[in-house]
């Protein structure tokens, strides 16, 4: 009797196993039903759309954005300089969930993007390996600094050279000795960045990449992730002809989310549309037309680094 019941308990589970299994992979099938999702969420839909369709509003912030950097936006990467070509970055990360999730999906479209990576995160076993795989797939490991700092505030605001360089040069080393390379691509955090900051980097040969679509997925609480679909939208599928839009995007995300199945299925849904309006989904090597040049051959020399501030 007691073998019976054995059997039984075994096939309950084994049925339960499976409706879970199936319940999840149908879960996870990346379609985006963007009806359902929009209807969910209709208020904040309209006070997102409320505060992004004012086309004019939107071509001057860009231009504002630009005129922030006045003096030395030739040095600053904003775009591609091949048209059609679109990256999609990443920054803060790497996490488990998420930049996996990202990972699998970039996997299964055939795509590749550049992560900007806070370096002391490959101090940690699990989040060195998701970078590893990210390498491993073709994508870009880029810096975003050592515990994403403000510059302008840790080392413009002192002169301090010396928080610079842990900021830039030791992220490299680590880099360097957990990935096994150093990141010529540097985004600073909060993308603040002064000008002889800006140009001591340039100095040092890096290229500092920023950004010309930003998604502002990290304004908004988890659900909410969901304006990042309406950014690219608003960006892609606007036909307003007042509206300036570009030859080729660089688009910032951060891949920071607990609700990683919807922001998931939300990037599935992008990286279809994208590709739908005649983009080529590039690295960030590729973007700038600097693909053998995306990390630094050679050891750094620290010493011979100096600040021109
Ligand atoms: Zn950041």
């Amino acid at each position: 009797m007691k073998f019976v019941a054995q059997i039984l308990f075994f096939i309950l589970m084994q049925i339960i196993i499976k409706t879970v299994a199936v319940n999840i992979k149908g879960r996870i099938k990346f379609t985006y039903n963007s009806a359902n999702v929009l209807t969910k969420s209709s208020n904040k839909i309209k006070f997102w759309r409320n505060n992004t369709t004012n086309n004019k509003l939107l071509n001057a912030q860009r231009e504002e954005k630009r005129i922030s950097f006045n003096g030395y936006a030739d040095i600053l990467i904003f775009n591609c300089t091949q048209k059609n070509f679109f990256a999609l970055t990443w920054d803060d990360g790497p996490w488990r969930k998420l930049t996996e999730g990202i990972l699998d999906l970039l996997k299964l479209k055939n795509a590749t993007a550049t992560f900007f990576i806070v370096a002391n995160r490959l101090l940690w076993e699990p989040y060195r390996q998701v970078a590893q795989r990210a390498l491993k797939e073709g994508h870009q490991i880029a810096s975003h600094s050592w515990n994403h700092e403000n510059l302008n505030q840790k080392v413009t605001q002192n002169r301090n050279c010396t928080e610079l360089k842990h900021q830039v040069l030791d992220s490299d080393k680590l880099f360097r000795a957990k990935l096994g390379v150093s990141p010529k691509f540097f985004r600073p955090p909060y993308g603040k960045i002064k000008k002889e900051v800006a140009q001591t980097l340039k100095l040092w040969d890096y290229y500092i990449a920023l950004w010309n679509l930003n998604t502002f997925d990290y304004k908004w609480k988890e659900l909410d992730k969901l304006y990042i679909v309406e950014a690219y939208n608003q960006e892609l599928k606007n036909e307003d002809p007042s509206y300036k839009k570009l030859d080729s995007y660089i688009s910032l995300q951060h891949d920071i989310s607990r609700n990683v199945e919807a922001t998931i299925e939300r990037y599935s849904y992008i990286i279809d549309l994208i590709r739908e309006k005649g983009y080529k989904l590039v690295t960030m090597g590729e973007c700038v037309g600097k693909e053998d040049d995306m990390y630094f051959k050679k050891k750094i020399n620290y010493k011979k680094k100096k600040c021109i501030f």
